[in-house]
């Protein structure tokens, strides 16, 4: 296994070429592999199609306390893009008038926006329930220190990254320090009754491959996390998602850096699983940025690859065309059908 270096800075603030998604999509479109995502996943069975909007996925912005290794949005804390309050207003109003069920909080850190608070109870008050995309040291910040229990009280599910059970690997993509405050939000959390049995407030981890592999088997994993974590730090949570690292911004960069780059996409397109297509998670949802532009995932909104029916923003997104659209894919679309599968949800196979 190859070591992931620490690397403190964006992209951006690096001034890689690899920060505009122009350049990340010419650079995936110039690695030969055996065959086009269509081909693989679409061919005799026409085009991969929304089949309606369970999920609005809204990217509330790109500032994040940390800034790791792999992380395909290039976050930190140098990053000051966040959603404007139109944008904000007008993803509420799609809430409201699509009867969507689910909104999904991501940025960066999504609770450092001003108003996520906000955005929180009023999703509430619409009836639909919330996904919270948290780092967990974030939590550990004296302006957060409320939010477990305000979590608890709007019954919001975190979803948090911890990718692995032990402070070396954890530390090696996310930073020094970062599992120690990792297992100190998990507590906070515990202490609301976050991952207790019988709570009904849902503490989900999501471990991602700390090098160019694939992800091991999810259930496996989780019973081992599950046994780890409780017995050492004496920490629990309710399940764990497995994710693919997508070849995309900074993981990219490192994949490049590290010459693994053709090899991990001809990984990932050898370990093609066509029953793994049905799950994608850009099937049922639609993903905003922080500027309102519209995307079938958070990753195609990272690299920039606009929706191709239904609208290009929040303003003039149709959810009935944009809920059958067909969907933009590429070569990175086989980080979401390898093996397992990937999706915001984890294995989908
Ligand atoms: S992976 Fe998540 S926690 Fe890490 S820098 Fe990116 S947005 Fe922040
Ligand atoms: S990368 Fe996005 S568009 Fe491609 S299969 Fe995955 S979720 Fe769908």
């Amino acid at each position: 296994m190859v070591a992931l270096k620490i690397v403190n800075q964006t992209l951006v603030r690096r001034g890689s070429p690899l920060s505009s998604p122009d350049m990340q999509r010419e650079t995936l479109r110039a690695v030969r592999i055996a065959r086009s995502f269509d081909d693989a996943a679409t061919s005799g069975v026409g085009p991969l199609r929304a089949s309606g909007i369970d999920v609005l996925q809204m990217n509330v912005g790109k500032l994040c306390n940390q800034t790791c290794r792999h992380c395909h949005v290039d976050a930190g804390p140098d990053r000051t893009e966040q959603m404007s309050d139109a944008v904000l207003e007008r993803c509420l109003a799609l809430v409201d008038e699509g009867r969507i069920a689910s909104v999904d909080l991501t940025g960066g850190a999504p609770e450092l926006h001003p108003r996520f608070e906000e955005i929180v109870s009023r999703t509430r008050a619409l009836g639909a329930t919330v996904m919270d995309r948290c780092n967990l040291t974030v939590l550990t910040l004296p302006r957060s220190r409320h939010l477990p229990r305000f979590f608890a009280e709007n019954r919001v599910h975190v979803v948090a990254s911890l990718p692995f059970h032990q402070a070396s690997n954890t530390d090696a993509q996310r930073g020094d320090g970062v599992f120690e405050k990792s297992i100190a939000a998990m507590r906070l959390l515990n202490d609301e009754g976050y991952g207790r049995e019988g709570s009904g407030l849902d503490l989900t981890l999501v471990t991602n491959p700390v090098g160019a592999f694939l992800p091991a088997a999810q259930e496996a994993q989780e019973a081992l996390f599950k046994e780890r974590l409780k017995k050492r730090h004496g920490v629990v949570f309710n399940r764990l998602f497995t994710i693919t690292n997508m070849p995309i911004s900074r993981y990219l960069d490192w994949l490049i850096e590290s010459g693994n780059l053709d090899a991990y996409l001809e990984k990932l397109v050898s370990a093609f699983n066509p029953s793994a297509v049905p799950g994608v998670m850009c099937r049922t949802m639609l993903s905003v940025g922080y500027d309102g532009r519209v995307y079938d995932c958070d990753f195609n909104q990272m690299l920039e690859i606009p929706l191709e029916e239904g609208g290009l923003t929040v303003f003039d997104v149709d959810t009935t065309t944009a809920g059958t659209r067909k969907i933009a894919t590429d070569a990175h679309c086989f980080g979401c059908t390898a093996g397992q599968g990937s999706s915001c949800g984890g294995a989908v196979a």
